[in-house]
C-alpha cells in the first residue's frame, strides 16, 4: 500500500523537499511531484539545469518523467513549487493534467492562468516560506535565474 497524500500542503511538502534536494546539489531550487486521482505519488523530481547541463530538465519535467508512462492524466494533480513557465504549462497542457498546485506565484508567473483557461483546476498556495527561498536564491544568482526563464542576456537591448 503507497501513502496517500490527501492535501495539497501535503502534496506540497514532496514538492517542497524535491527543491531543497536541489539546491543542496548546488542548482535552482524548484521541485515539483505527481500524483494521482488517489493522491498516490507517482513521481517527483527537481530542476536539474546546472546538475545535468540540461536547459530543457525543469522541476515538472523531471517529476512527470520519474512517474513513467500513465494512462490518463485526467485525474492526475502537478505539484510544483513554483509558477510553472510555458515549457512547463505546455506539458500539463498536453497530457491534460487534471489539477495544478502552484506553491507561489510571487517570485514568477508562468502560464498556470493558460492552463486553467483550458479546463485544469488550479491552486495557489502562495507559501511565504518558498516565496522567501525563492527570492532569496533570484538576488544571489540572477544569472542563472535568468537562463532558467529563457531571459536571453547574450541579445542586443
Ligand atoms: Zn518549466
Amino acid at each position: 500500500m503507497s501513502e496517500i497524500y490527501a492535501t495539497d500542503q501535503e502534496k506540497l511538502a514532496v514538492a517542497i523537499a524535491e527543491a531543497r534536494r536541489g539546491a543542496d546539489e548546488g542548482g535552482i531550487p524548484i521541485g515539483a511531484a505527481l500524483f494521482d486521482g488517489e493522491g498516490r505519488l507517482l513521481g517527483s523530481g527537481h530542476n536539474r539545469r546546472v546538475q545535468d547541463d540540461d536547459a530543457s530538465m525543469h522541476a515538472e519535467t523531471d517529476a512527470f518523467r520519474n512517474a513513467g508512462r500513465q494512462r490518463s492524466y485526467r485525474n492526475a494533480t502537478m505539484v510544483t513549487t513554483l509558477s510553472p513557465c510555458w515549457y512547463c504549462s505546455g506539458l500539463v497542457r498536453q497530457f491534460g493534467i487534471g489539477r495544478l498546485v502552484v506553491g507561489e506565484d510571487r517570485s514568477f508567473f508562468g502560464g498556470q492562468d493558460w492552463v486553467a483557461e483550458h479546463g485544469t483546476e488550479l491552486v495557489v498556495l502562495e507559501d511565504e516560506g518558498l516565496i522567501e527561498m525563492m527570492g532569496a536564491f533570484i538576488r544571489d544568482n540572477p544569472e542563472v535565474w535568468n537562463e532558467d526563464i529563457g531571459e536571453d542576456d547574450t541579445a542586443p537591448d
